[in-house]
């Protein structure tokens, strides 16, 4: 390594529902290849089975976090980082993480105000090939949607595929996935592996493709034309689009045993498709897991982050909550990579190089310099400042 080498320092996660770590062993090795030099917070990885050992065997400094804190010059993390974690970052410093920054508005305006640079990778643009090893959200959303299916099976007390025993042939579980995205489309592929006879929908007409290729069928509903937006992306759908989808997935949802749900809409509220009404028609034991459950409502009337219901009508309903903690050592090992990726991309000869004129970090670096300056950020934020 060359006179100057940045040093990356991996907190230990604060919140109480987040057993994921930002840097795997594996993966510091490899960015120690690149010229970086890294610190780990004593017992980081330890809710994700990486033992300070494992870390100190690929050669990175285990270290109290006063000590992390005060000797890295980048910070990495998954969530946002408390506000105490956060009071102690300075200017000069970089924070990169997934830090939810539409919704974190005033934590990114006081680290800005300190000249704190902010990377978030949940703003990297999806659409640009270059970028794809360092896309946090597709890799989240995979480990998300495979794990939505394992607690809907867990919680179906009959089974997913067809079985012939001699006490009998079992019918295959007639499972329905609303929303073909990421965590969608790994949803469908998971649920199809496990035997389901497998249905799905999605407003954007490319899904229609996806959903056929993995073996489901595709749900067509009357009345709901196209809504593919920007990037991607779906868009928000008129409040009579909006009625005609309800109506139509009413008549359709209580035929099927398992429902999955991962509909959203960037930086809107998720929209609703599953009334209470819908839950009523559903079969007792019939399952429905709401994988865009939030504090301000989800895909499914009723579901609330983190909580599992049995209904009056014999439905078990689960509002998913943070799936990639769950799951931990598989989403960690692949947000390792992709912050890793984007790593590679900021760091240039010894240093940090914000470069805001590159479509990557145009879309990830969101606060440098003292200001705010990320456009997605900004306006919520009163402006730059
Ligand atoms: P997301 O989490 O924002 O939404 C999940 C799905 O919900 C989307 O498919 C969306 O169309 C759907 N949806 C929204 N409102 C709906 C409604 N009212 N009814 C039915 N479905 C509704 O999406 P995502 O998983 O982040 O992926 C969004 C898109 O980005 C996909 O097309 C995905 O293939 C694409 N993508 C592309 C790349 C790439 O090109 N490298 C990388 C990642 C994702």
């Amino acid at each position: 390594m060359g006179a100057q080498a940045v040093t990356a320092g991996v907190l230990r996660e604060r919140a109480p529902d987040e057993r994921r770590v930002a840097l795997t062993p594996e993966v510091v090795t490899r960015v120690r290849r690149s010229g970086v030099d890294v610190l780990v917070e004593t017992g980081a990885g330890a809710s994700a089975w990486f033992t300070d050992a494992d870390y100190t065997a690929a050669e990175a400094a285990v270290v109290g976090v006063d000590e992390l804190l005060s000797r890295a010059d980048v910070v990495l993390c998954v969530a946002p980082p408390d506000r105490e974690t956060a009071a102690a970052l300075r200017s000069g410093q970089t924070l990169v993480g997934m830090l939810d920054p539409l919704r974190q508005a005033p934590l990114i305006g006081e680290l800005a105000a300190r000249g704190v640079t902010v990377v978030s990778l949940d703003l990297l643009p999806r659409t640009l090939s270059r970028a794809q090893t360092m896309d946090a959200l597709t890799s989240q959303a995979n480990v998300a949607g495979y794990k939505a299916v394992l607690l809907a099976a867990d919680a179906y007390d009959r089974y997913f595929p067809m079985l012939t025993t001699a006490a009998g042939t079992s019918k295959p579980a007639a499972v329905l996935v609303l929303g073909a995205g990421v965590a969608g489309l790994q949803a469908i592929a998971t649920a199809r592996r496990l035997g389901a006879v497998v249905t799905a929908y999605d407003v954007r007409p490319a899904a229609q493709s996806e959903i056929e290729s993995l073996g489901a069928k595709f749900l067509e509903l009357p009345g709901v034309a196209s809504a593919a937006g920007e990037g991607g992306y779906a868009r928000v759908l008129t409040e009579e689009e909006q009625r005609a989808q309800l109506a139509a997935l009413t008549a359709a949802v209580p035929r099927f045993d398992v429902l999955i749900t991962t509909a959203r809409v960037p930086g809107r509220k998720p929209p609703l498709m599953v009334t209470a009404e819908a839950l009523e028609r559903m079969r007792p034991g019939s399952v429905v897991v709401d994988m865009a459950a939030s504090e301000l409502g989800g895909n499914v009337e009723l579901s609330e982050p983190d909580k599992t219901a049995v209904l009056a009508g014999g439905v078990t309903l689960m509002g998913a909550g943070n799936l990639p903690s769950v799951m931990a050592t598989a989403a960690s090992t692949a947000y390792a990579r992709n912050l890793s990726a984007l790593l590679a991309h900021l760091v240039a000869d010894g240093a940090v190089r914000v470069d805001l004129d590159d479509e990557i970090q145009a879309g990830v670096v969101v606060a440098h310099g003292g200001e705010v300056v990320s456009p997605a950020v900004a306006p919520q934020n009163g402006g730059n400042r």
